[in-house]
């Protein structure tokens, strides 16, 4: 829409003001059920006469509509450039509403992390009115809607169970090599871009307290899908035949665990039933997007609950089958070390400190190390030549499930070698690790393998002192190393299967 049709809008509402609202009650819980595709790139459109778009120009029966008084939203708590976007499209005359994980948190109470908006204008109409707007993903089109750091993401209404995100940047996908049509032989949709009504749009999304629509016209909440009753029970509950819904897109069975663990709501009983059994779906879906799953599961503040619940679900053996394998014996010092590397990023992000995908690969793939080297040491010493070796297999198999890009894998074999490092006894083997640029993250993860029961003689202790001692007393802790017995040891061991020199011995 160009700028004099937008000022003509404007000017028609002044005149003649806006439309008289007014919207449907349902008490029922709506029917769910799969609509037919819309043509596509044909969005529904009801845009108003007077300019602004209205509520009552919309078909919403079977929708809830919660007015402003019987809802906890407030506008306050809404990021204001959101709401920008929201004002905007309305005079624009588009249809545009608040949705999932926004609404979602709000209503709970939280702090939502970002906000989605879903409007019956197209991307490229949107483009046309927001000057910081680009459109993104080849096969479904999203709208990035740049404020400074803040990103709004906003979707046009889309019919049919689309995924979200579904193939964005990933046309190499391992499923749909060769296929063509709307869905794979798994059931996987493959089709994108077919827009169509709120109540299609609605009924797409994966989880009933994903599907609420918040309106800046009258500050409802239209809810397609009894989402607001599940979030009162704390129930996480897919949109229509669970099988059918992962099936379409693999990923919602990792949403499933993430939203679960996130926002604490018992997944419900039909919507869990499936989940073992479709577990081994994810096997088609391209490792660079299940890496930004994984990340989204253990970076989102609750990673502790989401990797017990991985294992629960056994979607763990899928996502992590190295780990999940050496991790059986859940008091081994190697499987708590997981536990704890979880609880540590956790703390992390409450206390708003960084976490970086590289350590927590290093936690998780640490117990699938210490087997490999057992396997392979076959009782000799741990050789970094070796250990580079196990690192490489270890990190190869995970690559076949989920990427690690280069600068997070490289980062982790560089905390695995510190730990090797890190245990040697010698003035310059301290001071080079010392510079290492990893050395934090080393010296955190050797903390991190005591705390789990692993006996290092105390080396975490020799570098905690070492580092809060200044130039002085770190020459002296450097002089006596060559004098006396204590210090970082390389421990001496009796040949035995274990890795020697700190490399960990709990596989
Ligand atoms: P958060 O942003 O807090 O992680 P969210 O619910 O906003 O949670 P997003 O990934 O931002 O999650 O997606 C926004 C909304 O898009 C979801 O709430 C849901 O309605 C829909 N959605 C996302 N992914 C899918 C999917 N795979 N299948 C169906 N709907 C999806
Ligand atoms: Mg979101």
């Amino acid at each position: 829409m160009g700028p004099e049709k937008l000022m003509l809008r404007k000017l028609t509402r002044v005149l003649f003001g806006k439309r008289a609202k007014s919207v449907i009650h349902t008490e029922e819980p709506p029917e769910i059920q799969h609509s037919a595709p819309r043509k596509q790139g044909n969005p529904e459109r009801s845009v108003s006469s007077t300019g602004r778009a209205n509520l009552s120009d919309l078909d919403l029966s079977g929708a809830r509509v919660i007015e402003r008084e019987d809802h906890c939203i407030s506008r306050k708590s809404i990021s204001p450039n959101a709401l920008k976007v929201l004002y905007r499209l309305n005079d624009a005359g588009y249809h545009a509403f608040l949705v999932g994980g926004g609404v979602r948190d709000l209503l709970l109470g939280d702090t939502p992390k970002d906000f989605d908006i879903a409007s019956n204008a197209t991307p490229e109409e949107i483009r046309e009115l927001f000057r910081n707007a680009m459109i993104i993903g080849r096969r479904f089109k999203i709208v990035h809607l740049r404020y400074g750091r803040e990103i709004i993401e906003a979707t046009t209404f889309r019919a049919h169970h689309t995924a979200e995100n579904e193939f964005q940047d990933d046309t190499s996908h391992r499923a749909i090599k060769g296929l063509d049509s709307a869905h794979s032989s798994s059931g996987m949709i493959l089709r994108d871009n077919v827009y169509g009504s709120i109540n299609e749009d609605a009924l797409r999304r994966d989880f009933t307290a994903n599907a609420l629509y918040y309106t800046t016209d009258g500050f409802r909440i239209i809810d397609f899908a009894n989402g607001l009753e599940d979030i009162d029970n704390r129930l996480l509950r897919i949109i229509g035949d669970p099988a059918t819904r992962y099936r379409e897109d693999p990923v919602r069975l990792l949403r499933a665990i993430r939203f679960s663990a996130k926002l604490g709501f018992e997944i419900e009983m039909k919507t869990r039933a499936p989940i073992n059994e479709l577990a081994y779906l994810l096997e088609s879906i391209s490792p660079a997007r299940l890496f930004d799953e994984s990340v989204k599961l253990l970076t989102g503040g609750h990673a502790e609950k989401t990797y017990a619940l991985l294992r629960q679900f056994k979607v763990g053996d899928f996502m992590l089958p190295g780990t999940m394998a050496c991790t059986r014996d859940t008091e081994a010092p190697a499987s708590r070390l997981v536990v704890l590397a979880m609880r540590n990023t956790d703390t992390r992000l409450a206390e708003g400190k960084s976490v970086t995908p590289a350590f927590l690969f290093a936690a998780l793939l640490w117990p699938a190390l210490l087997h490999e080297l057992e396997k392979t040491s076959a009782g000799k010493a741990i050789t970094l030549l070796a250990q580079q070796d196990a690192a490489n297999k270890v990190i190869g198999r995970q690559l076949q499930i989920t990427s690690i890009p280069k600068r997070f894998s490289i980062a982790m074999r560089e905390i695995w070698e510190l730990q090797l490092r890190l245990g040697v006894q010698t003035k310059r083997g301290v001071e080079s690790a010392h510079q290492h640029p990893k050395f934090r993250a080393g010296y955190d993860f050797l903390l991190l393998r005591e705390d789990a029961g692993e006996d290092l003689g105390g080396i975490g202790q020799w570098w905690t002192d070492f580092q809060e001692g200044d130039r002085g007393p770190q020459d002296s802790m450097l002089e006596a190393l060559g004098k006396s017995s204590t210090g970082p040891r390389r421990r001496r061991r009796k040949p035995s299967r274990k890795p020697a020199s700190g490399a960990g011995d709990n596989a």
